[in-house]
């Protein structure tokens, strides 16, 4: 700590006649370090410890809490006529008085508990294997940096998670509960192995009591030509930051149902949008739906060029309310060059084969 002020910058000791020593004067600059030296009972001691110490601890000690005060001795006023510009001070004695191997300087004063405050604020936190720092992110900038890769194109991903195994179960019993809950696989030294193949496979390793489980696993593919995918959005908070998941996923239409409308969204990023359906809740304590909000996402999707359908007003009973805005009903579809999304039969099928055997 160096001030640029000469005034401050200096411990400024005056009189100072404690024990033996010859009522001097004395500047000790601060920021530096300064080595007091002379022979066997010539002061050293009753300068450093009894004079500078004893005053910077007296006014030391009155910042810290009565719990820490304890561990202090108290020390005599030193003889001295006055001590200026003097900083916090610890001293440190060739001798130990505290007979813990755990207690230092830092634990004293309590300077670690403020450093491990400090420090985590302070810290990045980098991944020990390939630098990168580590940080929260969302699923979907998970999936762009997933799919930022061209080398990563129709890999495999895992998700796994380590489970520890309980010394009250045989590694059969453990095995055997994971698969009551649904697990199939393992991840072991390189290898997904089945449930009940892995005991007798020679791939199979139990590391420091840990098994790693496989949660899913997904296939990183192009663009899928067949697939429609959409998000609901009702309202900012929860319906808008869906967009940039959808934006970020391999579907061929992307769509937004913007039903029930319950808000103004502001401006939505509609960049990989295809198509926007937009609704007024309807029924029995309907949430009315305002026409500034509507126009304003017909607007931007005409701006940019996505296909806007505009469903209804809703209310309480809505074929009162109908389904013109500005004197007109809004009925566009995605582009007809897009591949059309499957007939009902296909549909079906296909949500039959999506439900997990
Ligand atoms: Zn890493």
């Amino acid at each position: 700590m160096t001030k640029s002020s000469s005034a401050e910058s200096a411990i400024r000791l005056r009189g100072v006649r404690h024990n033996n020593l010859k009522n001097f004067d004395l500047d000790i600059p601060i920021g530096q370090l300064t080595v007091i030296t002379g022979l066997s009972g010539s002061g050293k001691s009753s300068l450093a410890f009894d004079t500078l110490f004893a005053e910077g601890q007296r006014r030391y000690i009155e910042t810290f809490s009565p719990y820490a005060r304890q561990f202090f001795d108290r020390m005599d006023k030193p003889q001295v006529d006055r001590i200026e510009g003097i900083p916090p001070a610890i001293a440190i004695e060739q001798r130990n008085a505290v007979r813990t191997t755990r207690s230092t300087v830092g634990t004293m004063t309590e300077l670690c508990d403020y450093m491990k405050l400090l420090w985590p604020h302070v810290a990045k936190l980098r991944c020990q294997k390939c630098g990168q720092p580590v940080r929260k992110e969302p699923p979907s900038m998970v999936w762009d940096t997933l799919n930022a890769n061209p080398a990563r194109k129709n890999a495999e991903l895992l998700i796994t998670f380590n489970l520890s195994l309980s010394e009250k179960l045989s590694l059969k019993e453990s095995l055997d509960l994971i698969a009551r809950q649904g697990y199939q696989r393992l991840f072991s030294d390189g290898q997904i192995l089945r449930l009940d193949e892995a005991i007798d496979h020679p791939a199979f390793r139990v590391a420091s009591s840990r098994l790693t489980v496989v949660q899913d696993r997904l296939k990183l593919a192009a663009t899928r030509p067949h697939i429609w995918w959409g998000v609901s959005v009702e309202n900012r908070k929860h319906g808008v930051p869906r967009i940039r998941t959808l934006s970020a996923s391999p579907a061929r239409v992307k769509f937004l149902s913007i039903e029930p409308l319950l808000e103004d969204l502001g401006p939505v990023d509609l960049q990989s949008i295809d198509w926007a359906i937009v609704g007024g809740e309807s029924g029995p304590k309907a949430r009315p739906m305002r026409a500034e909000w509507v126009r304003s996402l017909r607007d931007q999707c005409d701006e940019a060029d996505v296909a806007f359908f505009f469903k209804q007003w809703g209310g309480v009973r809505k074929s009162t309310t109908g389904r013109e805005l500005d004197g007109r009903t809004h009925d566009d579809f995605p582009q007809h060059s897009l591949p059309p999304g499957p007939d009902a039969t296909t549909r079906r099928r296909l949500r039959l084969a999506a439900v997990p055997a």
